[in-house]
């Protein structure tokens, strides 16, 4: 067991913020996880499991310990005519198991493509984008209770699943380790095309025949021209949630904001929150080393040395002007630590 004292970690979280982690452990294998895992609770101490650190804002230094999880390894867990279970170990990165879905023409993660982040942290916030998400694939996970120390698999059913929300995100927050997740990938995939600008940019590069490389490749390339790279610009993607509200909400709005989009839900009308934070006229704002991105309003950004906390008492400016305006309770999406 190799523990790390006053551990920073800048490199280990795309927002760029310099938090110290009191004690700091790199998970390479299940024994090692094991051996820290009954250290910290012999000691008492806090536990936080990282991946790679892309769904994180840091506001404080890390009491406690920080593993981050490097379990790597990929297995065929089952397969017949017309599906594949793939059981991906938790610290795999998400976007190379995409990358090997579609170089193995097995469907249903290729419209997820450039994620960032691992396959244990997929699961958490049910990782969706262009109308796919991880639990339309999900088959179970194990994972390992991380002070009872007993492993257990969680079904679909059982994780809890809604958008950008699982189990892991309420009732069982901050309880487990996840070890591994299975998916099953479709060996005649059916590609989804019809969301967002997927068929317009499948035409810009003139396909014919539609496949899942190209439609990963359509969805590399509107990512690649639309978000920040955390290389360069210290994000976590997605800020907020983008809000649900009643139908009778959402015609009183539209008496005043003709222009406003909505997407049907079962319960009423998604409003992408990106246009509500745009006509509150935070779209390109910034103060200091930190702001809203200039080309999508949905993404709060760390231009160099802003602080966690700067970034949360932003969120928070735009979270009241957001309800003063529409009357919106904006969600954020990202975990604060
Ligand atoms: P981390 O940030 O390290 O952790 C996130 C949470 O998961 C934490 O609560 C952590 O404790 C928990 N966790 C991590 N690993 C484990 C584990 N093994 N066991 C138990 N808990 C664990 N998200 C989307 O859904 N759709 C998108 O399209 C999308 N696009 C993005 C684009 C950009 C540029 C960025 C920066 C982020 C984007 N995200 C998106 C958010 C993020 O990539 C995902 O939420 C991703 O799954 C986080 O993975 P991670 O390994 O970095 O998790
Ligand atoms: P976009 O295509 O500009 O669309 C804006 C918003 O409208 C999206 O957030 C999306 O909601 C919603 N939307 C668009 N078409 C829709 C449809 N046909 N049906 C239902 N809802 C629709 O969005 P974008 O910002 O470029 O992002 C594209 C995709 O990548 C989205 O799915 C988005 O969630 C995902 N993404 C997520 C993150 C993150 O960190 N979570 C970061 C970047 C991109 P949904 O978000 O509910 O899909």
């Amino acid at each position: 067991m190799n523990i790390e004292f006053k551990k920073h970690l800048l490199a280990h979280n795309t927002f760029g913020i310099d938090s110290i982690a009191e004690e700091f452990a790199q998970i390479q294998t299940e024994d090692e996880l094991m051996e820290v895992l009954q250290y910290a609770n012999k000691n008492q101490t806090a536990l936080h499991v990282m991946g790679g650190g892309s769904n994180i804002l840091f506001v404080h230094d890390m009491k406690g310990i920080v593993l981050l999880n490097q379990l790597k390894g990929m297995q065929i867990a089952y397969e017949d005519k017309e599906v594949v279970h793939v059981k991906c170990m938790s610290g795999e990165v998400w976007h190379e198991c995409v990358l090997w879905s579609v170089a193995h023409h097995v469907g249903g993660i290729e419209n997820l493509s450039l994620i960032p982040g691992t396959i244990g942290a997929a699961p958490i916030q049910n990782i969706g984008a262009y109308g796919v998400e991880l639990k339309d694939v999900f088959v179970e996970l194990e994972a390992i209770h991380l002070h009872t120390l007993e492993k257990k698999i969680f079904t679909n059913q059982e994780c809890a699943f809604a958008y950008r929300d699982s189990i892991f995100k309420t009732k069982e927050k901050g309880n487990y380790f996840i070890l591994s997740v299975t998916m099953a990938l479709s060996k005649q995939p059916i590609c989804k095309t019809t969301y967002g600008t997927i068929q317009q940019e499948l035409n810009e590069m003139q396909v014919d025949a539609v496949s899942i490389k190209s439609v990963s490749d359509a969805v590399i390339r509107i990512r690649r021209s639309k978000l920040p790279n955390p290389a360069e610009i210290g994000n976590a993607g997605s800020f907020f949630k983008n809000p649900e509200i009643t139908t009778a909400h959402y015609e009183q709005l539209k008496n005043t904001y003709e222009d406003m989009p909505s997407f049907d839900t079962v319960n009423g009308k998604k409003i992408p929150a990106a246009w509500l934070i745009e006509k509150c006229g935070w779209k390109g704002y910034r103060e200091g080393d930190f702001g809203v991105h200039n080309k999508q309003a949905l993404v709060l950004v760390n231009y160099n040395h802003a602080k966690g906390s700067d970034i949360l008492s932003l969120s928070e400016k735009i979270i009241s002007s957001v309800q003063e305006k529409f009357s919106i309770q904006l969600e954020r999406e990202v975990n604060i630590w």
